[in-house]
């Protein structure tokens, strides 16, 4: 397999370049050439598989040429194996439509471990005896934590981390900042999450800068992040009845890998009856698939942080697409775009959108009361980000085929304020955590300054 970029210009690249470069040289993504597809036989067999197996099965044909069937498996078994739970990814009925995908037992307590657990390993296997990259990151909370635990100690890796200074939660940023390794060096800005993004995008797009530092991304522009989501629509999907009827996912989203991840798996043959897009009140994503205008605004401060963003990187993936994959027409859209800070959709593009997504905007009142509901109906404490997935659900069912399974993205002790204030338990951090508030923080302070942060990066690689 190899793998074009959105703009159409940078060379394409093997699964070992996609995962070690990140972002394309033109300031594309990465996105393979074409779609495997996997058969209904296929799928079936993908309900008695375990976690392991079914990541194997999906993940084979997109590596092919670069990791062997032993280090593959390996890998797996080295991202996954101690999950603080034997299922990895369990499934939770709610009712008689709904379940809940759990996608938090991984050790920072969110859904980006199972992507960034296998990162990891895959640098760490890519990279040669002499070889040292420099990962930078912007974190809006959860993505920092489980990219710093996924390469914490790694030789031949650095990592710098960009948080907003004051808008991560107290267990979120201590997730990050207690890991004392030295190769670990968190940053909080004095910003938002959009303008840490905006750094890290600038330093991406200074050539020299870049090839110097070996620059690398973990944010989910990286290719093998999303390979790894996509597992869990299969293994879900063939559970709940697929090949034999239609499932359907509703993702709480920021960034749009999550649910690009289950965009890739209906491309593949999954037959997945829709894709709920589920934003909170930063909504640029519910008004671009609903009224074809993806403009930027301002971001608002909400319960749930790890979706306070206006620009949603991903988006571009499925743009491309939208695009007839011509990089150039995508190329020219993105440079008006981001010149202009709005873009709008053609009719014909947003019907085909419109052909699996569907999009919804929960504000924080429907939150906190889906929050309450699933507590009092169904005894199950959940997230505020798996309740903005869940209050999307449950206003759209009547537009969604089959079993509706909310991908549940943090575990509720992440974010005990915003939960105790809806259904007034505070969840305890489950035991392999609760060492956080007892350890020593280490974190530093910058404005949001490209130079200066080039600076700081050089006088520690
Ligand atoms: C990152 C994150 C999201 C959004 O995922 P995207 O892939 O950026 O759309 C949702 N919920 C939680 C808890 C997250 O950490």
């Amino acid at each position: 397999m190899d793998y074009l970029s959105t703009r159409g210009t940078a060379p394409t690249l093997d699964f070992r370049g996609v995962t070690l470069a990140g972002l394309a040289s033109d300031g594309g993504l990465y996105v393979p050439r074409s779609w495997p597809r996997f058969s209904p036989a296929d799928i079936e067999a993908m309900a008695d598989t375990s976690y392991a197996e079914t990541a194997f099965r999906v993940m084979r044909p997109f590596v092919e040429g670069c990791l062997s069937d032993e280090a593959l498996h390996r890998l797996i078994d080295d991202a996954y194996g101690d999950f603080g739970h034997a299922a990895v990814t369990p499934l939770v009925q709610l009712d008689s439509r709904h379940w809940l995908l759990e996608l938090f037992h991984g050790p920072t307590l969110a859904f980006k471990d199972v992507a960034l657990q296998l990162l990891g390993g895959l640098f760490g296997h890519f990279l040669g005896k002499d070889e040292r990259i420099t990962i930078v990151g912007a974190t809006s909370g959860d993505t920092g934590s489980a990219a710093i635990e996924a390469v914490a100690g790694r030789p031949g890796i650095t990592i710098f981390m960009l948080h907003p200074a004051g808008r991560v939660s107290d267990v979120q940023r201590r997730q990050m900042t207690t890991v004392l390794a030295g190769n670990v060096h968190n940053i909080a800005v004095d910003g938002s999450f959009d303008d840490c993004q905006a750094l890290v995008k600038r330093l991406f797009n200074d050539a020299p800068f870049r090839a110097e530092q070996s620059l690398s991304a973990v944010n989910s522009i990286n290719w093998a992040r999303l390979l790894a989501q996509i597992v869990y629509y299969f293994h879900a999907g063939a559970r709940l009845g697929a090949p034999h009827r239609k499932v359907s996912f509703s993702v709480p989203t920021g960034n749009f890998g999550d649910v690009f991840a289950g965009y890739a798996a209906a491309r593949m043959g999954l037959p997945v009856g829709r894709l709920l897009v589920a934003t909170n009140v930063n909504d640029i994503l519910a008004r671009a698939l609903n009224a074809g205008d993806y403009s930027v605004g301002s971001v608002t401060p909400t319960a749930t942080p790890s979706m306070d963003i206006q620009v949603s990187s991903n988006f571009e993936r499925l743009l491309f697409d939208l695009h007839g994959r011509d990089g150039a027409a995508l190329a020219d859209t993105m440079r008006h775009f981001e010149e202009t800070g709005r873009m709008a959709l053609s009719d014909a593009q947003r019907a085909e959108a419109a052909s699996l997504f569907l999009a919804e905007r929960v504000d924080e009142t429907r939150m906190m009361q889906t929050l309450a509901w699933a507590h009092s109906e169904c005894g199950e404490v959940i997230d505020p980000h798996t309740a903005i997935g869940l209050g999307a659900a449950r206003a759209r069912e009547q537009d969604l085929q089959g079993p509706i399974v909310t991908l549940a993205t943090a575990h509720p002790a992440k974010f005990p304020d915003a939960v105790e204030r809806a259904c007034g338990i505070r969840p305890p951090l489950p035991r392999r955590v609760q060492h956080l508030f007892d350890r020593e923080e280490r974190y530093d302070h910058l404005a949001a300054d490209a130079e200066a942060l080039k600076a700081y990066i050089r006088e520690r690689t």
